[in-house]
């Protein structure tokens, strides 16, 4: 990536259904310490870390005793209504309460729990209206990718799942392009392919918000980054990090997080 003084990178692990508090505490305890002295070297890089909600106070407590900068805590989800009879659901006031970022609209919301661009928008503005920067994730299918409908199904995702921000608080946004093709699949895209889609993101935003949104816009690369690939994408100047999924539930996220990191020493 082309790290500008407005464009940090950002490296969020989305820890899925995995770890309750005590598991969570524990990983969080072993990979902190050594992610935070990378953050200390490392100005220019964000790491984030999403686990369980139910598991997000128990990880924010081993932030708070081994404080390091730049290390963020994430959720995964949240509705956003304030409050109510919503069974289940978390507000983005409580995200808030604990957290800076949120992921919102992942494919396996989408996928299993019905989640449309509507709703992901809606989410998203909610969290801006809080004070969260949202993760927004997009990408197409196995069979739109085959078919050669990748642009259409990001043009079009880009227009509902990303539209009306408030011009204050646009740069708060983050994007991550995930293929569904290559989540949890070992088939990782490749940089330059990855690139191009996410250059046609950073275009469709400035259109829609300028040249200022766009160029501080950070989009991550997400879908089966190991830290055996992640030097090629975040090589690619208009990659700005990534998303990893199953690798961050293991000591290969500190080794990622360590690649970024000699990359942007270049
Ligand atoms: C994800 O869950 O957002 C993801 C990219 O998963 P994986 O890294 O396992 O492909």
């Amino acid at each position: 990536m082309m790290t500008t003084p407005s464009r940090s990178a950002i490296i969020a692990g989305n820890w899925k259904m995995h770890y309750g508090p005590e598991q969570a505490s524990l990983f969080a305890l072993e990979i902190v310490p050594v992610l935070g002295r990378l953050a200390e070297h490392y100005p220019q890089l964000v790491t984030v870390l999403c686990p369980p909600a139910i598991s997000l106070a128990a990880v924010r407590e081993v932030l708070q005793t081994h404080p390091f900068p730049r290390i963020e805590l994430g959720a995964q989800n949240m509705f956003f209504e304030e409050k109510g009879a919503f069974t289940g659901e978390i507000s983005p006031n409580m995200v808030r309460e604990l957290c800076r970022y949120v992921i919102l609209g992942h494919s396996e919301r989408r996928t299993y729990f019905g989640e449309t661009d509507d709703m992901v928008n809606k989410k998203a503005q909610a969290a801006l209206q809080h004070g969260l920067c949202p993760i927004v994730c997009i990408g197409e299918r196995l069979e739109q990718y085959e078919a050669g409908q990748t642009e259409d199904v990001i043009r079009f995702q880009v227009q509902q799942s990303l539209a009306d921000f408030p011009a204050h608080a646009v740069q708060e946004v983050v994007v991550a392009y995930e293929p569904i093709w290559a989540i949890g699949t070992g088939k990782a895209a490749t940089a330059d392919g990855a690139g191009k889609v996410i250059s046609l993101i950073r275009r469709l935003f400035e259109e829609r918000y300028g040249n200022e949104a766009a160029t501080t816009l950070r989009i991550l690369y997400g879908g089966s980054v190991t830290s055996a690939n992640i030097s090629e994408f975040i090589a690619h100047p208009d990659i700005d990090g990534a998303l990893v999924g199953g690798a961050s539930i293991t000591h290969d996220f500190v080794e990622i997080v360590q690649k970024v990191s000699e990359t942007m020493q270049r």
